[in-house]
């Protein structure tokens, strides 16, 4: 069995005193395959340090995270391009538009998801989308941008049944995470009406610890229980779920 862990930090502080014994415990449990958002150019040294040690299992994304769209975003923009010119990534992320940490910086975090979303189709990479409290601002931009050439993940999904479709039809697959295992999660209420082949599973690691961990410090391994919630939800064994939901992150990155 593999499984996928569409979206970690592991290059995180949070993992600066354990990390090996932290991949170790994922390896242990058959997570083999880690894909790895950027933030901003202050991580990019430790990305690449973390490729080193896990050439075979870490994949690195390159992009500016919307609450790191400030005064000097354009120069992170540029730190992004240059990165993407020099050498391979295998997604832009993550990238979008967060309204919960600061809506002052909207109109900055409009442009710079939209010259991201241009490098992702100049590059022919999926997109991975960071959205919180941002449905319409996301949905608006993806309207404008839609086609073959657009396509990827729309990260920690958390909106209804309505806003998944949405995003399906934006060829995007729904990251699905701690979220569903929380008991005011909601999407576990619809989810099984989502088929399986739109799906991907990730922790965000350090962050949103599925149940029992809640409010710990996450960590790849801990995908098993998102993996057994899902298994539940759609009343299939979890060694299926780990099979389709592995072969959809092949699909989306290609590798
Ligand atoms: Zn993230």
């Amino acid at each position: 069995m593999i499984i996928t862990d569409t979206h970690t930090h592991l290059y995180s502080e949070a993992f600066d005193d354990d990390r090996d014994d932290m991949m170790q415990r994922a390896f242990n449990l058959g997570i083999t395959r880690f894909f790895v958002p950027a933030i901003d150019s202050s991580y990019t040294k430790a990305m690449f340090k973390l490729e080193q040690d896990y050439p075979d299992n870490v994949f690195l994304m390159m992009g500016l995270h919307p609450t790191s769209v400030k005064e000097n975003y354009k120069e992170e923009l540029v730190h992004v391009e240059k990165q993407l010119s020099e050498r391979h990534f295998i997604a832009i992320g993550e990238i979008g538009i967060d309204l919960y940490w600061d809506k002052s910086t909207l109109k900055i975090q409009q442009e710079a998801f939209r010259y991201q979303i241009k490098l992702a189709k100049k590059y022919q990479l999926p997109i991975v989308i960071h959205c919180r409290e941002s449905f319409n601002e996301i949905f608006e931009i993806l309207e404008e941008e839609k086609g073959e050439d657009l396509f990827g993940i729309f990260h920690c999904f958390t909106g209804t049944q309505e806003q998944a479709q949405k995003a399906i039809s934006y060829n995007m697959k729904l990251g699905i995470g701690g979220v569903v295992t929380f008991k005011n999660g909601k999407i576990d209420q619809f989810l099984n009406q989502i088929d399986l082949k739109h799906i991907v599973l990730e922790t965000d690691s350090p962050y949103l610890a599925p149940t029992p961990y809640r409010g710990k410090r996450n960590e790849s391994s801990y995908i098993i229980n998102v993996l057994e919630k899902l298994s539940y939800i759609y009343g299939v064994t979890a060694k299926e779920i780990a099979e389709i939901t592995t072969a959809n992150s092949k699909e989306v990155f290609k590798v």
